[in-house]
């Protein structure tokens, strides 16, 4: 848990989110700027600053999270999907809590 993480506080329940799924390791819920019709993260409750910072001691963690966006996608009734993790301010990141962007449904109007 990091303290002015904005990640940290939605899954401390501090931030609202609309979320589409929980377990005691991950959290997943919708981008409140949506990209896509569909466009949700996959976040582990794990503070984690981006991909660069993990190790082999996450790979179950980031495995558990690649398998969960299909699954999760097929909830939101995608056929198929887009996934992007931004790594580092070079990298488009902007939230610096590690995260799976899932995108399907096609482009958003806005
Ligand atoms: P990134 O650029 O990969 O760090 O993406 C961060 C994403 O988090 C952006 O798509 C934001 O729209 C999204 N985001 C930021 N704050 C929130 C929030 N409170 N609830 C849901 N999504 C958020």
């Amino acid at each position: 848990m990091s303290a002015d993480c904005i990640f940290c506080k939605i899954i401390s329940g501090a931030i609202p989110c609309k979320k589409i799924y929980e377990d005691d390791e991950v959290i997943a819920f919708h981008d409140i700027k949506p990209m896509a019709k569909v466009h949700f993260l996959i976040v582990p409750k794990l503070h984690v600053e981006t991909l660069k910072d993990c190790d082999t001691s996450h790979q179950q963690l980031l495995g558990k999270m690649l398998l969960l966006a299909p699954k999760l996608a097929a909830e939101q009734g995608l056929k198929g999907f887009k996934t992007l993790i931004n790594t580092g301010k070079e990298g488009g990141q902007e939230v610096f809590h590690i995260h799976i962007h899932v995108f399907g449904g096609g482009k958003t109007d806005a």
